[in-house]
Formats: C-alpha cells, structure tokens, sequence
C-alpha cells in the first residue's frame, strides 16, 4: 500500500501520478520518477557537491563497489528468491540495483536525490523509480526485500528510518544493510562523506531488533585489506582546522580511493574478492564495513 507523505492518507492512482485521498495533495509522476517526496526539508543532508558524477564515472572500475556487489548477491542469494519484489532505498546512480537486476532480480530503486535517480534511469538500473524522503516514508508492507547500501550511516536518526524500512516491508520481509564499521579508523574521509557514525556488530544487532527485525547474519567485510586501510586512515586521522587547502586535499584524496592506479585496483579486488564465497557461509570477525541480513519479525 502507499501511503501519504505528509498525512499518511491512502493514495490511489491517478493517471501518470497518485494522489492523496484525505489531503488530495498530487504526487506526480515526471520523466519516469514518481516524486513521493513531502514536505520536510531536506537540510540534514549532506552529500559532497558533485558526488553522484564522481560515483558514476568511478564505480564500474572500482574493485571496492564490484566486489561489494558480489558479497549483496552472494548473501541475497541464499534469502531471496528471484520471484521477490524489491527496493533499494538510497540507491545513489543504481550500481547495486543495476547488478542485481543483471543477475535477474525484480528491483525498484528510491533515493532523495533525483541527480542520483536520473544516473538510475540512465542505467536502466530498476523497474520503477521512486524519489521519497526515508523519514516520510509512503511504502506500507509494500514489499518482500529492502536493501540499503551505504545509507543508514547518513541519516541522523537512524532508529527512526530502520523502523520506516521495517513498514516497508510485508510480513517475513528480509531487510539487507551495509554500513561502514569500526569508530577507530574514522577519518577526514567520513566527514567528507557525510557520514554520523560507523558501526559495530553489536550497534547495529540492538538497532534492528529494536526495529523489529531478527539478525539472520551479520559479518564484517574487507577484513583481508583492513590493516593497509586502518594504516591509511590512522596516518591521515583528523585535522584540526580544515581551510581550503585542506579541503582541496580530502577532495583528491577521497576521488584517489574511488579510482586507484589499474594494477592496484585489481590486486585489491583479487584479495577482496576471497571474501565472497566465506561470507556466503559464515560471519567475519573484522572488517572496515558492515553487511546484515534481518527478517521483519514484527510489526511496528
Ligand atoms: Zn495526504
């Protein structure tokens, strides 16, 4: 069911785009998107200037998001069937969605952003495109799996959205998260990102069930290049004042992660790519992200 953004109505369909049956607000549906999105302004956001083009030209190359691909695929795999309906909220240009439709999967894609959504539509990354606010939430036991790749860490109020993604989904709904872990190894680069917090295992278990969901698995990846990415972050840490320069600086530091030199970029994806069949069986001790897969277990 889809819900109002602002008062929580019932929509119903109304030619290209919906519309509310108690507030009669329109929902239209525009170059393919259907703009959920109500009223709450979006100034909690930040995502770097220009970072979508950064992430469209950088992520097919990029080891780090290929490999991260596989590990979704691999773990949705031994979940989900391929007759499942699902939605990938912050879906950014639609890299995941785009892989997981490739390997078969009926995927719609939502984001905040309609710079991300258009890169989505580009790729042809989903089925349908949906640009709503996760703290305004118009999907109601809408669907069978939601997945959020590298989201959750943005957003302030995280339990809030987790209990939103909860309402989402139908009854017995799986729910798919990766977060980027470990507290110690925060540096300039999440802040730049925009990140609120990295993630333990534990944090994120109390969070779901709290939530309303049961942790099925929980494993930590990119353990085998964790020390060189600890050492790396540790020697750069934290500056005092960052001006301009500075800045500048993290800009280039942060686009040489997403693009490193060929040779590298492979070797990397290699050792990473270990990772892909273990995880499928069983949950790593380490690592400087964070995978979960949970069941919704009850209704909020
Ligand atoms: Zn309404």
């Amino acid at each position: 069911m889809l819900r109002c953004a602002v008062c929580r109505g019932t929509l119903e369909s109304t030619g290209p785009g919906y519309s509310c049956r108690s507030c009669k607000r329109l929902y239209p549906e525009e170059e393919g998107i259907f703009r959920f999105k109500g009223e709450t302004p979006a100034k909690e956001y930040h995502f770097p200037e220009g970072g979508f083009d950064v992430l469209y030209r950088s992520e097919e190359g990029s080891f780090w998001f290929q490999v991260r691909n596989r590990i979704i695929g691999a773990l949705l795999s031994r979940y989900v069937s391929k007759d499942a309906r699902l939605l990938e909220v912050g879906c950014g240009t639609g890299f995941v969605a785009g892989y997981l439709k490739q390997q078969g999967y009926r995927i719609e894609c939502a984001d905040l952003f309609l710079e991300g959504l258009n890169y989505c539509r580009k790729r042809g990354s989903g089925y349908a495109y949906y640009q709503y606010d996760l703290y305004d939430p118009v999907f109601s036991e809408e669907f069978d799996v939601v997945l959020a790749c590298d989201v959750i860490e943005h957003l302030e109020d995280d339990a809030r959205v987790l209990a939103n993604l909860n309402r989402s989904l139908k009854k017995g709904g799986i729910l798919l998260i990766t977060v980027p872990a470990c507290q110690g190894i925060w540096s300039d680069i999440d802040e730049y990102a925009g990140h609120k917090r990295r993630y333990s295992r534990d944090e994120m278990k109390k969070k779901l069930e709290a939530a309303g969901f049961r942790v099925l698995r929980c494993s930590y990846f990119m353990m085998l290049l964790f020390p060189a990415i600890a050492l790396s972050r540790m020697r750069m840490g934290r500056r005092e004042t960052p001006g301009n320069r500075q800045h500048e600086e993290l800009v280039e530091r942060a686009k040489g992660e997403l693009s490193l030199p060929p040779t590298l970029n492979s070797f990397f994806g290699r050792i990473f790519a270990l990772e892909v069949p273990i995880i499928s069986h069983m949950d790593l001790p380490i690592g400087s992200s964070l995978v979960t897969v949970a069941l919704k277990e009850r209704e909020l």
